[in-house]
């Protein structure tokens, strides 16, 4: 199915699944070509360097000849009509490759098509699935084995555009941190458990709420549709709502990252205060 919002350069190139397909229109011809042009810094993670990056374009675009900095938009356009009379909609592929600044053996590559007026990334080198699954190991801490698996796939499905699967496997890990709070909580001796078995995914987040990431509640809008069967959407909706749902979850485990971070300063804390108590100890 084709859309016809074109994204920003930067979400076509490290958010956007590859095959996506975007009808460009008078509207957003403008994109393509800032797309096409693109030379601004690039910050996406390196799996080389291991860590995030700032990559910078290394190649021009196609048929880019009259380069003029004041009006890139303009030359590109010049460009293309003296290259073999084609226009800014004529049918092409075209490649936008980077180099990571630390390094500039790092190298990322994006493949683009404009085939009958319809943009679609045709490929990527690293994949989108690449990128994400380094920098997800940062979550380590926070999730356990299963649901960071489920996390790598999910990510590597949506970067493919299988939307319903991906959408699966993120409600999964969803549900998991739900049920980390409320297994912990039926522990406890007032905890009501035939309530709590009787209750929506919405009313279950209430009574945990205390307990849960702050995040975790604040993404009530969403809750309907996580309680929607996969078959109850369509293939598109599936993606929109991965999007949104890939976010929350990730500022959630985000939230929780911090909490272990805090802890552990707190610790550093009282060592260093108990540290100083001794030597106060040992002076008077
Ligand atoms: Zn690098």
């Amino acid at each position: 199915m084709k859309e016809d919002s074109l994204p920003s350069p930067e979400e076509l190139l490290l958010i956007t699944p590859i095959y996506k397909e975007f009808e460009i229109t008078e509207e957003n011809i403008i994109r393509l070509i800032e797309l096409e042009i693109y030379n601004e810094p690039l910050d996406a993670y390196c799996v080389e360097c291991n860590q995030k990056s700032v990559y910078r374009r290394i190649n021009s675009p196609t048929g880019y000849l009259h380069y003029d900095s004041s009006s890139p938009t303009q030359a590109y356009i010049k460009s293309l009509t003296a290259y073999g009379g084609r226009t800014e909609t004529s049918d092409r592929t075209f490649d936008i490759r980077f180099a990571c600044s630390r390094n500039t053996q790092h190298v990322i590559y994006f493949y683009f098509i404009l085939y009958k007026s319809c943009l679609s990334k045709i490929g990527q080198y690293p994949s989108l699935a690449d990128f994400d699954s380094q920098d997800i190991k940062k979550y380590r801490k926070v999730l356990d084995k299963d649901s960071l698996g489920d996390l790598k796939r999910a990510i590597r499905l949506y970067s493919y555009g299988i939307g319903a699967g991906a959408f699966v496997y993120l409600r999964r890990i969803f549900e998991n941190l739900i049920e980390e709070t409320h297994s912990r909580l039926a522990n406890q001796e007032d905890w009501d458990e035939e309530k709590y078995q009787k209750c929506r995914m919405n009313e279950r987040i209430q009574l945990l709420k205390n307990e849960l990431p702050s995040h975790l509640v604040e993404m009530n809008a969403l809750y309907p549709i996580l309680s929607k069967g996969v078959h109850a959407l369509t293939e598109q909706e599936c993606k929109k709502y991965f999007r949104l749902l890939r976010i929350g979850i990730e500022i959630i485990l985000e939230q929780k990252l911090n909490q272990i971070l805090e802890k552990e300063r707190q610790k550093i804390i009282e060592d260093q205060k108990k540290a100083i108590a001794n030597i106060r100890n040992e002076i008077s």
